[in-house]
């Protein structure tokens, strides 16, 4: 009775010792297996969320750069000059040359944004550097670069409107090869779209001319700093003479900046054609 009791008093023990272990396996196993399967399923759905975000990335892209025929969709930057403290020219009737710009650069935005993938070097009144305008386009990697401006500041003129493309005065500046595979300094870049720009130019001129000014003719190749660290095509377009007390009030006119917007978007279409 005793050795019965005593081989079940030490049996008991044993045997629960036993179930402990194998319950601690067996959760352990369990465990372990969940654990893997949680691992991979979170290795998975990892996996599965950078392969989703990289299609995205790629269908966004070709949306956003390819119009629906495929073309590749153009994009121009917009630079509307002057900004914060720099007011630029100031018309008699107290109008400041930054604002007509940056209205002028919206009007374009809204007329011929559908066509292209327009950028604006600044959206509201900011001061900015020349380097840091053409930096906007070629960090965007633009096809054209359209300084506005209306006159009286960049060239004292009495009144018209101007556009201007950039060129080294001959032989102020040793030609730089345009077949080297050396890096390009920042303020040679213009050089090889000089030509591009000045058909360019022609083209904003001609839609201007016969659009909103007839007796216009006022077309110059110059050395303007705002172009000269362009890597595309650039050209800087006068709209007017602010300090000319009928052309300022033609630029405080939405009419105007919109019937000039439509010949510079006319100008641009014909340049790609
Ligand atoms: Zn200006």
């Amino acid at each position: 009775m005793s050795s019965k009791i005593g081989k079940g008093q030490t049996g008991a023990p044993a045997s629960r010792t036993l179930d402990r272990i194998t319950h601690k396996i067996s959760k352990y196993m369990t465990y372990s297996i969940s654990n893997i399967f949680n691992q991979t399923l979170r290795i998975f759905t990892v996996a599965g969320f950078v392969a989703v975000w990289l299609l995205y990335g790629m269908v966004g892209e070709c949306i956003a750069d390819r119009s629906p025929l495929g073309r590749q969709v153009k994009t121009i930057v917009l630079d509307p000059g002057h900004g914060g403290d720099d007011h630029g020219a100031k018309g008699p009737g107290g109008t400041l040359e930054k604002r007509v710009n940056l209205a002028l650069a919206g009007t374009i935005a809204s007329t011929c944004g559908d066509k292209y993938n327009i950028v604006l070097t600044r959206h509201k009144d900011n001061r900015l550097d020349l380097p840091d305008r053409t930096a906007v386009a070629n960090h965007h990697r633009a096809d054209l670069f359209i300084s506005l401006h209306t006159g009286g500041s960049f060239r004292h003129s009495t009144e018209g409107m101007h556009v201007y493309y950039f060129e080294e005065p001959k032989g102020s500046m040793p030609e730089y090869p345009l077949d080297t595979d050396r890096p390009v300094p920042w303020d040679r870049l213009q050089d090889r779209h000089g030509s591009d720009g000045r058909k360019l130019a022609f083209q904003v001129h001609r839609a201007l001319k016969e659009r909103i000014n007839p007796a216009m003719d006022q077309i110059q190749g110059l050395p303007l700093a705002v172009l000269r660290g362009a890597a595309m095509p650039a050209i800087l377009v006068e709209i007017g003479t602010i300090t000319n007390p009928s052309e300022e009030r033609a630029l405080k006119s939405a009419a105007f900046l919109s019937a000039t917007a439509e010949a510079i978007c006319a100008g641009i279409g014909n340049y790609f054609e």
